[in-house]
């Protein structure tokens, strides 16, 4: 879990060194808020884990940190989104739906 936390911490620190020198970071602020997004739902799964019902316990805290990721996986930019975008980035192609049916 400390690991996963120092990779998170460093490809945001990555990212405001890019920010600061004003470099176009966009397709790196989405592959980063992927990552992190991701991993830290893992970690507070993980620990949700570790404690078993005390876990879901409010008082504890856990749970709170695990919906509160969850909400960051979703709002500014789903994962699913920032994955286009990194996709897209990557092979030139866009993977976007246009008709939200074909999903
Ligand atoms: C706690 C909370 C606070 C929020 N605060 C704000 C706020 O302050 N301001 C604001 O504007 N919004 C806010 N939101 C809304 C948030 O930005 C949206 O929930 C988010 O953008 C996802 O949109 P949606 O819920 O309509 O899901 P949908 O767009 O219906 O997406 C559902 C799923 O389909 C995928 N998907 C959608 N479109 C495509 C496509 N074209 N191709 C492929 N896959 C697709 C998504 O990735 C996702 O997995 C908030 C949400 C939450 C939960």
């Amino acid at each position: 879990m400390l690991a996963d936390v120092t990779t998170m911490q460093l490809m945001c620190m990555r990212l405001a060194e890019l920010q600061a020198r004003g470099e176009d970071n966009q397709t790196i602020a989405s592959m980063v808020k992927m990552t992190t997004s991701r991993k830290a739902l893992a970690v507070c799964r993980e620990a949700r884990d570790m404690m078993g019902g005390n876990g879901l316990l409010l008082e504890n805290h856990v749970a709170r940190h695990l919906t509160d990721m969850e909400v960051i996986s979703t709002y500014e930019g789903t994962d699913s989104m920032q994955a286009l975008i990194v996709g897209r980035a990557i092979t030139g192609k866009s993977a976007f739906t246009t008709n939200r049916r074909e999903r």
